[in-house]
């Protein structure tokens, strides 16, 4: 069974050691590899080609990965179940009548369905951990500046990081080691002023060494109002996972949030309006497919991204680009990014009190395929627990906490910036705990 989670299966390696050798590889296919399509899950790049491999990539390649395939996803990332992809829907594995969740479906799907051993997908506002939970594997989105984006497609770049899917925490773990540092092709890998690479945060970090570590000391924080929300069976195998940390000596308290409530209308805000930006190289010119040659530029840019781009990158190009309009740029975006704001300095308050946070990841178990497509705004509230994340930069962690009614629930782990060892060491510890 293929569940639908390739676009293009490869067969792609460089070097048969290093530290990922004998390791199959998934990629989302919007990471560029060079001479492999690579089609963001769109009819506009259908056959393209990118000229040059992202960096992810080339680490990958040096460190003895076997790449196996471009994995599908929503188109251009956007959504939350693989269902808007030009090349049909992807099926979760552990059920087959329903969605792997999304944007990094396919990702997902392959690592549970046992057809790649870890994978790499990308996180604009969940969709690392979106499909991990669905899928009943483990995703993780690095602190923003972490992992190079260079020769990832932008959908909404101030908010995306590339992160690792895998069956276990210590395999996420072992591809941010290979992932994670500073790279001079993206300015937002972080290193200080002097451009000293020994200081990037990712450099002196043993991610996969630091899965053992002990999580008893720590004190965890739930965020009460994002469990409000989320469906009763998810609620008791949240409160269940929390109750073996409490059982190792993990200090659980409450904490609320109140900027929270105003996260998903931000994040769609400045999502749509920086894709209304990024979105605007397809013209028919650069990329995109052979169109009829009317003379008039203006009617062949309309003609092509009528026929290239699917229905909800068109929804979404049309609401970005009104919300930045002159005239009502002050009244969302503006307002948007001051809500980011408060989001961001509300979770470092919160991690005065704790040092790591939790939510459930989804509010709900994977839908029907075919379930919530027709209703983009339900599509949205689905995101509820996974864009607070992306609008502080923060890095967090989706670890399987159980089934209900034998569908996968996850349990999200979010730190402060550049946390993730601390964040290993304790979705290791759910881990082991349930296992
Ligand atoms: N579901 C969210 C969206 O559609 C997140 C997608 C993502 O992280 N790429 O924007």
């Amino acid at each position: 069974m293929s569940y639908n989670a390739f676009i293009t299966e490869t067969d792609i390696r460089e070097s048969d050691d290093g530290p990922l050798a004998g390791q199959r590889v998934a990629i989302k296919d919007n990471i560029s590899t060079a001479g492999t399509r690579t089609t963001c899950g769109s009819a506009m790049l259908e056959s393209y080609v990118p000229p040059y491999d992202a960096t992810v990539i080339k680490r990958l390649k040096q460190a003895g990965a076997h790449i196996v395939g471009k994995t599908n996803m929503d188109e251009f990332g956007m959504g939350g179940t693989t269902e808007t992809s030009a090349f049909g829907a992807t099926k979760n594995p552990v059920d087959e009548t329903r969605v792997p969740g999304g944007s990094s479906g396919g990702s997902a799907a392959a690592v549970a369905a046992g057809k790649a051993d870890i994978a790499l997908g990308s996180d604009t506002g969940g969709s690392v951990r979106n499909p991990a939970a669905f899928c009943g594997v483990v995703g993780l989105k690095p602190t923003y500046g972490l992992v190079s984006r260079y020769g990832l497609v932008a959908y909404a770049n101030s908010l995306e990081q590339i992160g690792p899917i895998g069956q276990s925490v210590s395999d996420v773990a072992a591809l941010l080691d290979i992932v994670a540092g500073v790279d001079h092709n993206d300015a937002t890998t972080r290193y200080d002023a002097h451009h000293d690479e020994a200081t990037h945060p990712g450099k002196n970090a043993e991610y996969q060494a630091a899965v053992g570590n002990s999580a008893s000391s720590l004190t965890i924080g739930v965020i009460r109002e994002l469990v409000e929300g989320a469906t009763t069976g998810v609620t008791e195998q949240f409160s269940a996972a929390l109750e073996t940390l409490r059982s190792v000596g993990v200090d659980i308290v409450d904490v609320s949030l109140s900027s929270l409530e105003h996260a998903v209308q931000a994040y769609y805000v400045i999502a749509m309006s920086e894709a209304s930006s990024n979105l605007a190289r397809f013209d028919g010119v650069r990329y995109g497919p052979e169109t009829a040659e009317t003379g008039n530029w203006n009617e062949t840019f309309a003609d092509v991204r009528e026929r290239g781009f699917g229905e909800e990158v068109k929804r979404r190009i049309l609401l970005g680009t009104f919300a930045l309009s002159a005239g009502y740029q002050d009244k969302y975006y503006t307002k948007a990014q001051d809500a980011r704001a408060w989001v961001a300095q509300d979770f470092n308050e919160a991690f005065e009190r704790a040092d790591l946070l939790a939510t459930p990841t989804m509010p709900v178990t994977p839908p029907q395929i075919g379930e919530s497509l027709d209703n983009p705004l339900q599509l949205y509230l689905m995101d509820a627990n996974t864009v607070p994340v992306n609008l502080a930069d923060l890095p967090a962690i989706s670890v399987p906490a159980g089934k209900h009614d034998g569908l996968p629930v996850g349990l999200q782990l979010i730190g402060p910036q550049f946390s993730e060892e601390t964040l290993l060491a304790a979705a290791g510890t759910v881990e082991s705990l349930s296992n």
